[in-house]
């Protein structure tokens, strides 16, 4: 109504076909198992003041004639059985003001032209704001004993919409009053016209989501996706908080670190107050890649050394310096070869790694020590050692107590630094500490951030010691155009206060054991589950085809990955197999959340087992 007031229109419309993600409550279906709202409309809405007339645009008869009271719902409703020239059909108008339909009584005739009812207003309408919905309905349902739903599961819309075609044409409206999902195959043709094919869709297959709200994706026809996956929108798709900082620091001023100014300072300061004394020194970038890439630039100022230790199955990042670090991405087949002075040490992966025990930590750290005297019986000199704190590509892995604190003393010992790329586990995922790093115990001489930091916003930040960054400094000027720019800045920094102010960190460990205890529980009942691991909302499922030998099942995986987003969940798979369960929502994903998660990792579970029962 007050879009109408503003723009001066007189009638309003909604469209036919339209996808309505706000559609909330019970009666759209909200809350029931498999949790499918009724988003999609089947009719057409005309906005107008409460009170103007409904006329009948063909002859009709009064089929039935109701008032649906409760909220959201239909209000006063009539359906018109009307005769055109060959045929008959049904038609609903319905948000009626119940009164002034009070006198109608079924099989009265209605000549065209002639008012047959008023708007209704909030709250006896439905409690919406006034409009007529106007649907098409088949003769073959009449006479209707219920009023047909106005909404349909996005699934079920193609079928339903031959029951319930456009009323656009009784209405005389242009097609324009019709909503047309974008054309997917037109879509996916443009992106193959001029973007390359190196970047690949997610989840299997192309999604076309619209917008994220917390923990949720919808697409455009208005589908809901339970986001298990994306943890770059770390305090939730498109929070508040952050957009408002964005905005306002946007509308003043958007300029780069050339220039004195308090965001910076300020963000500086909130992030190396969440840190140990000695990480004290911030720069910044746009991404993790980069982070990492300046890392290196660090440690090389840092040390006298060269020669770098990185662990088996990390990843880095994109740019040529951060590929040329990532086993990852340099052990692929297709992969560029890595310089001479990178050296692949183990991946502490205590469930089909070498050593599995009590003392694991140990003797992989261990390990690294046999690289680092082999690399220095050949003369080498140590530059550091680059890791990720809970590494994720390679399978969502928790290192073992004692591997890290060891491994950084030997690196130190050897004249190196060490450096921990947080990228993924940073700002409370891991729930039980604020960073990842911490969680293993050892403390970095550089630590890389990025995903997280800004909800969406590129950034990337390298923390590092005093004596570090004065080694660097001494260098040429370091500027990035972009990296800790104003704007940048206040995204950062309203990240933060939004995981302070909601106690996120707090949330994710709750919600986290909720999880872990859950998937623990289907483990009892499934023998694909080897192994759950992990640690607030940094999960890991490592799935087998063998509980003995644990032959990855990464097949199971991908069927389980593809299936949950037929059901609209979204999860990723990982892991040199590719046959490890990723589950790192964004920190908003809660009880309920992890509920649906755990249902329906079940269901598809079962279903696995059904087919594999099939073909014994
Ligand atoms: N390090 C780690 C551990 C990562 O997971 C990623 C991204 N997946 C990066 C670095 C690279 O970050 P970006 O894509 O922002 O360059």
């Amino acid at each position: 109504m007050r879009e109408l007031a503003r723009s001066g229109a007189r009638l309003g419309i909604g469209r036919y076909g339209e996808p309505r993600p706000f559609y909330l409550g019970s009666l759209f279906g909200e809350g029931t198992p498999n949790g499918r709202r009724r988003t999609q409309h089947l009719g057409i809405d005309l906005f107008a003041p409460a009170g103007t007339e409904v006329r009948a645009p063909l002859p009709g008869q009064v089929i039935s004639v109701s008032t649906n009271s409760g909220r959201l719902d239909y209000g006063g409703a009539v359906v018109l059985r009307h005769q055109s020239a060959d045929e008959s059909f049904g038609v609903l108008y319905a948000h009626l003001d119940p009164s002034s339909i009070a006198g109608l009584g079924e099989g009265a005739e209605i000549p065209a032209g002639t008012t047959f009812a008023a708007l209704g207003a909030p709250p006896d309408n439905g409690d919406w704001p006034p409009h007529l919905h106007v649907q098409l309905m088949p003769s073959e349902l009449e006479p209707a004993t219920e009023t047909p739903a106005g909404v349909a599961d996005p699934d079920q819309f193609e079928a339903l919409s031959s029951h319930y075609p456009d009323p656009s044409p009784l209405l005389n409206l242009p097609p324009q009053a019709t909503w047309c999902a974008a054309d997917r195959q037109a879509l996916l043709d443009r992106r193959q016209e001029h973007v390359s094919t190196a970047l690949r869709f997610g989840h299997g297959g192309p999604l076309h989501i619209v917008r994220g709200r917390r923990h949720c994706l919808y697409d455009q026809h208005g589908r809901r996706y339970l986001d298990a996956y994306n943890n770059v929108p770390h305090v939730g798709h498109a929070h508040p908080h952050v957009l408002a900082a964005v905005q306002k620091q946007s509308g003043l001023l958007a300029t780069n670190t050339r220039y004195l100014g308090d965001s910076l300072s300020s963000y500086a300061e909130r992030l190396t107050a969440a840190l140990p004394d000695s990480l004290s020194v911030c720069l910044f970038v746009n991404s993790g890649s980069e982070a990492n890439e300046l890392a290196l630039r660090l440690a090389r100022a840092g040390t006298q050394g060269r020669e770098l230790l990185v662990m088996d199955h990390g990843y880095h990042g994109n740019t040529t310096g951060a590929v040329g670090v990532s086993p990852y991405k340099f052990r692929h087949e297709h992969g560029p070869e890595p310089a001479p002075w990178v050296h692949v040490t183990p991946q502490p992966d205590v469930y089909r790694g070498s050593f599995r025990g009590d003392d694991a930590g140990a003797r992989y750290a261990s390990a690294v020590c046999e690289e680092i005297a082999k690399i220095r019986a050949k003369g080498g000199a140590i530059m550091g050692y680059l890791s990720e704190c809970l590494p994720s590509v390679g399978g969502q892995i928790v290192p073992p107590p004692g591997f890290f604190t060891a491994v950084y003393q030997a690196v130190r010992q050897a004249g190196g630094v060490c450096i921990a790329d947080d990228v993924q586990t940073a700002l409370g995922r891991t729930g039980k500490t604020f960073f990842g790093f911490e969680l293993t115990g050892a403390t970095p001489d550089i630590l890389v951030l990025g995903k997280p930091l800004g909800n969406g916003y590129p950034i990337g930040a390298v923390v590092t010691t005093e004596a570090i960054a004065s080694a660097f400094a001494r260098g040429p000027e370091f500027f990035s155009t972009f990296g800790g720019n104003t704007v940048a800045c206040a995204a950062g920094l309203a990240v933060l206060e939004v995981l302070e102010n909601e106690g996120l960190q707090q949330h994710a460990l709750r919600v986290g054991d909720q999880l872990l205890t859950g998937l623990r529980e289907l483990q009892r009942d499934h023998a694909v589950i080897g192994d759950v691991r992990g640690s607030g909302l940094f999960l890991g499922v490592d799935l087998v085809t063998n509980r003995t030998t644990r032959e990855p099942a990464s097949s199971v995986a991908n069927y389980l990955k593809n299936r949950l987003r037929q059901r609209r969940v979204l999860i990723g798979t990982e892991g040199p197999d590719d046959n490890v369960l990723k589950i790192r929502p964004p920190m908003t994903f809660d009880a309920a959340a992890a509920e649906v998660l755990l249902t329906e990792i079940a269901t598809v579970l079962q279903e696995d087992r059904a087919q594999a029962d099939a073909r014994a």
